[in-house]
């Protein structure tokens, strides 16, 4: 914009003044001409007057004045105008210049005569008493600085339009390197902590990439420690854990040697150390991510198969129907079993610690892409808790509702990794889109296999 602005005000300025120069220039040129033919004319005017009569005056002298085209005389003498063509009289005279030659001043005066440019030069003949006028067309020259006109409001156009061009590029070259960095810094959002700007011989972007780059680096070095950190603590955890789950199986086996406060115990026990091997397995595979160390294995599966196989598998959802279109048998998609088991599994679970159980599974094409969704009749999730649920630790209202026991908070944030890193996406809504406390649907959708 800058530049087209600028192109054009200074395209505005040449042109205005290489016009007004040229026009003011080309007046001048034809005045001096005029002009000077003008006292010869009047002097030929005064000789021809001196003795001559009336009508010899228009038609002998007034035709022996040498006029090129467009230059009409007309000469006042006693009180009478002569002319050479009836279409010329002393009214065409503007009355100002008139009065001026009249009272005895010679004078120009430029005018628009029947509507066209028109230059009129007077000259007062004292010796005889007459007063002489030219009248000289200016068409030409006006079509001359027509032409001119157009031409220059073209060429200011096109600098104009050169300019916002010369801009557009310049511009778009200067900021090509910030795109650049957009779009690496996008990719380290999204995950990619090793992308890094290209090295570069400009010293100004050379500055930038490189500060870039160590704040990148310095980003993973970071995250990589603490994902790190997490996963240490969490292998420490494992093996006390496994000693404690064992201990708590050992105890289980004498469990009817026990008073019944033991037993109260033992289950709270055994219940917390599940929960805790769990947490510690959670986090062992949420710091793996972190980490980038997780690795898909691949497999191409036949979706409806394996998920009515996890459904099977979850061991609280056997009753639950799994809903499929026929054309749905046979998709297939390329994934890690393992994670994806774990996806359906988590989903069920959830269902049934939140909503007393999973109503239905249903599978559902949707152009290339393939969506699996775990609904429930519970109390569903409000709208603003939609997308928090599949955070870390983050536990919606419902959890708190039904006490502390239940869940950490990871079993949502895995899902999410799980699908992401399939190509995929997860997200929950309302079951029934009017009521938002009327049960929860969870969908997982990911892309299917070209056939
Ligand atoms: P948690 O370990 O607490 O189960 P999740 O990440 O699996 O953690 O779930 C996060 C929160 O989402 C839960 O605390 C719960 O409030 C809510 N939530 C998950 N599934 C459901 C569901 N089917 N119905 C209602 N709320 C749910």
């Amino acid at each position: 914009m800058a530049f087209a602005l600028g192109a054009m005000l200074l395209s505005i300025i040449l042109a205005g003044t290489t016009f007004a120069l040229t026009r003011a220039n080309l007046l001048s040129q034809r005045e001096s001409a005029v002009l000077s033919r003008v006292y010869v004319d009047a002097s030929v005017v005064k000789n021809g007057l001196q003795g001559g009569d009336l009508e010899h005056i228009q038609d002998q002298l007034l035709p022996s004045l040498q006029l090129p085209s467009g230059s009409r005389p007309l000469v006042f003498f006693e009180g009478r105008p002569f002319s050479l063509t009836a279409q010329i009289s002393d009214k065409d005279i503007p009355p100002a210049l008139l009065d001026t030659v009249r009272a005895g001043h010679a004078a120009r005066m430029t005018f628009s005569l029947q509507g066209k440019p028109a230059l009129a030069v007077g000259i007062p003949i004292r010796a005889v008493n007459a007063v002489y006028f030219e009248l000289v067309d200016l068409d030409d020259l006006q079509r001359t600085l027509e032409s001119l006109g157009v031409s220059l409001l073209g060429a200011s156009l096109f600098t104009t339009l050169a300019g916002a061009g010369i801009g557009f590029w310049a511009g778009r070259r200067a900021l090509r390197p910030l795109a650049d960095v957009s779009q690496a810094a996008e990719a380290i959002a999204g995950g990619r902590l090793d992308t890094r700007l290209e090295a570069t011989d400009d010293p100004h972007l050379g500055v930038l990439a490189n500060s870039f780059n160590e704040m990148a680096q310095a980003l993973q070095d970071r995250i990589e420690r603490d994902a790190r950190f997490a996963s240490d603590v969490s292998h420490e955890l494992r093996s006390p854990l496994m000693t404690l789950s064992a201990a708590v199986d050992i105890l289980e086996t004498r469990r009817d040697e026990m008073p019944e406060r033991s037993q109260a115990a033992l289950d709270l026990l055994g219940a917390e150390v599940g929960r805790f091997s769990q947490l510690v397995e959670d986090l062992l595979e949420i710091s793996r991510y972190d980490a980038g160390a997780v690795r898909l294995e691949l497999d191409e599966i036949r979706l409806a198969e394996f998920v009515m196989q996890a459904v099977r598998a979850s061991g609280n959802g056997v009753n639950v129907p799994v809903e499929l279109d026929s054309e749905l048998a046979s998709v297939v998609v390329q994934a890690d079993k393992r994670r994806l088991a774990r996806v359906v599994a988590n989903l069920l679970d959830n269902a049934q610690k939140y909503a007393d159980g999973a109503t239905a599974v249903t599978l559902k094409r949707v152009d290339d892409r393939v969506q699996i969704a775990v609904e429930d009749d519970g109390p569903g999730i409000p709208e603003d808790e939609r997308d928090i649920v599949f955070e870390r630790f983050a536990r919606g209202g419902g959890a708190g509702r039904r006490g502390s026991g239940e869940g950490v908070g990871l079993g949502l944030a895995l899902v999410a990794e799980h699908v992401r890193l399939h190509g995929g996406q997860v997200w929950v809504e309302g079951k029934n889109d009017n009521d938002e406390t009327a049960g929860a649907r969870f969908v997982v959708e990911l892309p299917v296999l070209p056939t």
